[in-house]
């Protein structure tokens, strides 16, 4: 999903500091972890509810980005993170804004992973 850029560190470094710098890659690596444990929790289902949770949805107007919504992935607005990962696809690359962003998990996948919402196995 994410890709620590070593320049983007770097440039961290050179505008904050060693400490911004160990923030960005702690970031990055916590946003990782969350979407790769989301991922064998069943994040995210292909399908609408109730046997899916929208993934490789592009159409529907709560996508944020058709392009980050690929394969088990959905990008609603803001940061999530079920989101296909910056440079994937067709996707732009890394950028220190994006690293610098607040991750969350959007409001179905939340609701999945609390137990609120159960998917039903498909036919
Ligand atoms: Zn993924």
């Amino acid at each position: 999903m994410i890709r620590l850029g070593v320049g983007l560190v770097a440039l961290a470094l050179l505008v904050s500091g060693p400490l911004a710098a160990m923030d960005l890659v702690r970031g990055g690596l916590a946003a990782l972890t969350s979407h790769e444990i989301g991922h064998s929790l069943g994040l995210v289902a292909y399908g609408p509810p109730p046997h899916g949770a929208f993934a490789d949805e592009k159409l529907a107007e709560f996508i944020a980005n058709p392009g980050g919504s690929v394969g088990p992935h959905i990008d609603t607005a803001g940061q999530n993170l079920m989101q296909a990962g910056p440079g994937s696809g067709n996707l732009p690359p890394m950028s220190l804004g994006f690293l610098m962003s607040p991750w969350f998990f959007n409001e179905l996948n939340l609701a999945y992973l609390q137990g609120r919402v159960v998917l039903l196995p498909k036919d």
